[in-house]
């Protein structure tokens, strides 16, 4: 079946007693059970009935259950934010001691969590440009437990070459680990690039409308963790199997100790947005490439950047992993942050806000936003310059939007 028949079809696992079509929000913190014998089964994991809302909700299973499905994963978990889904992919591989090589280019709050949270708890990143992959391999040890970066950066658009940082990682035992939260997985099937666990703020395109937070954790279950440098792991490889060792830690450890499970509502609204998906993908990146386009040929503009444009520098690398419509997200430069903050004021149709993919578009200046409290030579460092209004292209007629940029830029 494809995407979008697959999407439709998926039924929840035991029948509603009213046959309802859409699947029920179980608001309900715990669970009753038939017997002792039963609840010890489930609180021991010797059966999947769930006990305890912390731990695991009905809605929210069906939620996960669905997007296995469509990714082909060996398992899901469904978080309450995009932050929760990166911290604990990341905490799961790490341990004091041990070091992430990640990307330089990362979403602000990756960067700080990397940085302070868990630099503070004892785990090394070293930092690096991963469109280079031979200063990536460089970096990597006997102590390095992940590589993490995101398959196109925001807001530079840089795009890494995903099969051969895979093929690096792999000949060091190292998981590798993406943020595919730009591009999603209807259209990027991060599994045929190599990657192993990707993570997903299904806020953005999932979520169909900025309805809810949530966040995807996706392992494909392909990674041997027998050769990892984590005791926890190596002790869950024991219990549970070398390729199960992580999605364990994840959801008998960090869930249950930290919390962080979507909650039965958020997951509700999200599978309505997977319902729609892959229509409004396709509609909001044509949208997104027409723009561009068309912004081309406006004098004040210094630069368009979209990687679906023949003249990027990513184009051919961007068309091998993600076809003619790299996301639906394009930056414009301005000659300076005076001009950049005069065009987002005078803007009509696309709104002031942050946020990606909702079905607004939507338009910021990441330089004293998202990237306001990093110092000057950081933002130099992390190519993230005054002059750049990043633009997140909604559901509106193309040329009513056009028609705003041209306006605002006048
Ligand atoms: C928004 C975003 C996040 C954080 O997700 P939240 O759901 O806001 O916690 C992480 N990575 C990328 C690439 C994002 O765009």
């Amino acid at each position: 079946m494809q995407y979008e028949t697959k999407i439709l079809t998926t039924k929840y696992p035991k029948p509603d007693p009213y046959g309802a079509l859409s699947m029920p929000v179980y608001h309900t913190a715990a669970f009753e059970f038939e017997s002792a014998k039963a609840m010890s089964d489930a609180f021991c994991g010797r059966s999947m009935a769930p006990s305890y809302a912390r731990i695991s909700n009905p809605t929210v299973t069906f939620f996960e259950e669905r997007v296995r499905q469509l990714t082909g994963a060996a398992s899901v978990t469904a978080l309450n934010m995009g932050m929760t889904a990166i911290s604990y992919a990341l905490m799961a591989v790490s341990a004091a001691g041990l070091n992430i090589v990640a990307s330089k280019h990362l979403f602000g709050n990756s960067v700080s969590l990397l940085r302070d949270t868990l630099g503070t708890l004892g785990v090394e990143t070293r930092f690096a440009d991963f469109t280079n992959v031979d200063e990536v391999k460089s970096l990597i040890d006997s102590k390095t437990c992940a590589l993490f970066f995101e398959i196109i950066t925001n807001p530079q658009l840089f795009v890494a070459d995903i099969r051969a940082l895979s093929n690096i990682a792999h000949a060091a035992s190292v998981p590798l680990i993406a943020d595919t939260t730009i591009v999603p997985f209807s259209i990027f099937h991060a599994a045929d690039f190599g990657v192993d666990i990707e993570v997903v703020s299904s806020t953005k395109y999932i979520s169909g409308g900025g309805t809810g937070l949530g966040g995807l954790l996706i392992d494909y279950g392909k990674f041997d963790y027998s050769q990892s440098p984590s005791p926890a792991l190596l002790a869950r490889v024991k219990r549970v199997g070398k390729k199960q060792a992580f999605t364990a830690r994840v959801k008998t450890e960090l869930i249950t100790n930290l919390g962080g499970l979507m909650t039965p509502h958020v997951a509700y609204m999200q599978t309505l947005g997977l319902d729609t998906l892959d229509i409004r993908y396709k509609r909001q990146a044509e949208t997104t490439l027409s723009l561009a386009r068309q912004c081309l040929q406006l004098p004040e503009i210094k630069r368009v950047n979209y990687t679906g444009l023949e003249g990027n520098p990513f184009y051919k690398l961007s068309c091998e992993q993600f076809g003619t419509l790299p996301g639906a997200v394009f930056t414009i430069d301005l000659p300076d942050k005076e001009s950049a903050f005069a065009f987002i004021n005078n803007l009509q149709v696309i709104r002031r806000a942050t946020n990606l993919f909702d079905r607004k578009s939507l338009a910021i200046h990441p330089a004293s936003t998202i990237f306001g409290l990093f110092t000057p030579e950081q933002r130099t460092n992390m190519s993230v310059p005054n002059t750049t209004v990043r633009i997140s292209v909604g559901l509106e007629n193309v040329e009513d939007l056009f028609d705003d940029i041209k306006q605002s830029i006048k």
